[in-house]
């Protein structure tokens, strides 16, 4: 793949050659490491990129996830002109769009009846963490294998591979787990024992998951899995955080708990929340506990949790994250968006049959993925976390496959993440879903 990108994008070689000298890695963002080197983008339209050296691509990437409707949708954008226009990106003081936002989002969150905007998923899981502590005056949090909760010392506890806890970050002391266990997905007696445990050391503040499973249903759960985890968080008085960073807004605008008819405790939010534009945090919950926030204000006796930060909730973010939700709900682009997933997948499940590939395709509306079977971070799910450090070569050789057919993709035109996960969005038609299809095979 080099020869072959070094000639087709000789711009972005060079550009991101001399960005390593200032930047470490030579890119800013996690999933921009591409293989054999970073790519440098110039436009963002609907379905398409284009990078520096005028190359086109279709976007599943889709920033990771913000873009349910597909890249810069003109109607948020003419409405974040003009507030821009008008009142500037930030003034640090309240302005009418918190207010609209938080309304929407707790007039369709069943787990939502109060709403806190912050910086990114990462903050708002950190305030998570804060808040369950207070309401419940207990200690513990416990995550599942694999998951990935932003990068907080705290709830970087096995980040990504279950039981291997450095693999992703240096950096963290021992001391800083001392209150996160890690439970292994879909065994419910493992969290009921965790949670016994606990009770002898401080009890269980919250229990954090994504209601689709670990990195946006890499490792799926099985179907009842959500409901037992509500019934042990009622038992043993933990609450139940539902990580909706990713599914909020793009399983539905009622988020992945209006799917599986399941009230959580508190939510998080992030990405789809700010409509692709900076700032996408939040956390939402029921009142009482979202008391601890009020700052100086209204808390009554309620303890104070601190929450910060200069940027959130400023006009610009707000405006374009209600107007993002208000258009995705008006236009039924959950639903759009999800049908070109089963398009996708379905069509990837095809070719996957007819050059029998050890590849399996599978999603959850917009939400798409194509692993390898064999070495695939799914099979972690059959793995005790004891049997991992045996099997950590398989591990690392399902990384290198996935780099080199993410590479493989992009010089077909196809932008994915990391090679092995899918979002399309509802700019996303039957044409480019065929489109793409063609340039897969
Ligand atoms: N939780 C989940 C489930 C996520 O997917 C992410 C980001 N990929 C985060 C939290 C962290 O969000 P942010 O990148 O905005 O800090």
């Amino acid at each position: 793949y080099l020869a072959y990108f070094e000639e087709k994008c000789p711009t972005s070689k060079r550009m991101t050659e001399d960005a390593a000298k200032v930047i470490p890695g030579g890119v800013q963002h996690n999933l921009a490491f591409n293989y054999p080197f970073p790519l440098a983008f110039t436009k963002a339209s609907g379905a398409h990129l284009q990078d520096v050296d005028g190359n086109t691509y279709i976007d599943f990437l889709q920033a990771g996830g913000p873009t349910v409707l597909g890249s810069n949708p003109e109607p948020v954008r003419a409405r974040v002109l003009d507030l821009l226009n008008t009142c500037g990106p930030c003034t640090g003081l309240f302005h009418e769009y918190e207010m609209k936002l938080a309304r929407f989002i707790c007039d369709r969150f069943s787990g939502v009846e109060m709403f806190r905007m912050l910086g990114s998923g990462t903050e708002a899981c950190m305030a998570a963490v804060r808040v369950a502590r207070v309401a419940t005056k207990k200690k513990n949090i416990i995550k599942l294998g694999g998951a990935y909760h932003g990068w907080s010392d705290q709830l970087s506890y096995g980040n990504r591979i279950p039981g291997i806890r450095f693999l992703e970050s240096h950096g963290i002391p021992m001391a800083c787990f001392k209150y996160t266990q890690e439970v292994f997905p879909n065994d419910i007696e493992a969290l009921e024992k965790q949670l016994k445990r606990n009770r002898l050391r401080g009890g269980t503040a919250a229990v954090f998951m994504e209601p689709m499973g670990p990195e946006s249903g890499t490792r799926p759960l099985d179907f009842d899995y959500n409901g037992q985890v509500r019934d042990l968080c009622t038992a043993y008085g933990a609450l139940l955080v539902f990580d909706e960073v990713v599914t909020a807004f793009r399983i539905g605008v009622d988020g992945a708990q209006g799917y599986f008819g399941i009230t959580p405790d508190l939510t998080i939010f992030g990405k789809v929340v700010a409509g692709g534009y900076p700032s996408a945090g939040g956390i939402g919950g029921k009142a009482d506990y979202m008391a601890c926030l009020a700052g100086g204000l209204g808390g009554k006796k309620s303890k104070k949790a601190h929450v910060g930060g200069t940027m959130a909730a400023n006009p610009l973010s707000a405006a374009a994250g209600y107007h993002t939700v208000k258009m995705i709900e008006e236009t039924n682009a959950c639903k759009t968006a999800g049908k070109a997933g089963d398009r996708l997948t379905q069509g990837l499940q095809k070719l996957i049959e007819t050059y029998g590939l050890p590849f399996v395709a599978y999603n959850q509306g917009s939400i798409c993925h194509l692993e390898t079977v064999g070495t695939m971070l799914f099979d972690i799910n059959l793995f005790r976390p004891w049997e991992i450090p045996s099997r950590i070569k398989e591990i690392h050789a399902r990384k290198d496959v996935m780099t080199h057919m993410g590479a493989a993709y992009m010089a077909e035109g196809l932008v994915t993440l990391a090679g092995s996960r899918l979002y399309t969005s509802a700019a996303d038609t039957d044409e480019i879903i065929d489109d793409a299809l063609a340039r897969f095979e």
